[in-house]
């Protein structure tokens, strides 16, 4: 499988705004975009017109940095979402909130999505009380997300825990912290999806 290995840091700075790719770290002060809010690379401080299809572009690749995904993947997604009733924008970011890794980070068992990631993967995490290690596995209302009890006691999974206690959980979600163990309410609305990206541009761009 494809990934991206470079600096997650670069993402942010290319974006200009922080993507919280990083857990922790996105809140302190080593935050690259805190110290260096540029565009990486010899050119970046220069400053270029920006055209609607550079727009439409940086969204996009704005949203796949947030979720994680690389583009064939991404243009799936697209696709699932056309096919669905209601507006493609809409269905696209529902779609991606839906992932098992975006969820695991939803939920506080990971810092961040790219770490839920492994924990999936390295199968920490059950499903409806059974090992799912696909980490695009897209969740259903009523399903069951927990971490799998032997691994409750894991040092990455009970910091992050800790941590996300100060986040507010989604309305979709509902968590049992005692159990670290969590159900889907709904289908998320994306008012209830808290990411700063303009869909609309992004179904702009694939439409052309
Ligand atoms: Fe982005 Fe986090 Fe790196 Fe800051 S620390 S630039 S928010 S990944």
């Amino acid at each position: 499988m494809a990934r991206y290995l470079d600096s997650a840091c670069k993402l942010c700075r290319r974006e200009g705004l922080k993507l919280f790719l990083k857990g922790d770290r996105c809140l302190s002060t080593k935050c690259a975009i805190e110290k260096r809010n540029f565009i990486p690379g010899m050119h970046g401080q220069r400053r270029t017109k920006v055209s609607d299809y550079c727009r439409q572009l940086r969204e996009k690749q704005k949203m796949r940095r947030i979720y994680g995904v690389l583009e064939t993947q991404f243009r799936k997604y697209y696709r699932m979402a056309e096919r669905q009733t209601g507006i493609t924008g809409e269905n696209l970011v529902k779609i991606l909130e839906q992932r098992l890794d975006s969820v695991v980070h939803r939920l506080g068992f990971a810092a961040s999505r790219a770490q839920a990631r492994i924990l999936i993967t390295h199968g920490h995490i059950l499903v409806n009380g059974r090992k799912t290690d696909i980490a695009s596995y897209l969740v259903r209302p009523g399903e069951t997300i927990e971490v799998r009890p032997k691994s409750r006691e894991i040092m990455a999974i009970k910091t992050a825990f800790e941590v996300a206690k100060r986040r507010t959980l989604p309305s979709w979600l509902e968590l049992d912290p005692t159990n670290m163990k969590g159900v889907v309410r709904s289908i998320p609305s994306r008012e209830e999806i808290a990411i700063p990206v303009e869909e609309q541009l992004i179904v702009a761009l694939y439409s052309k």
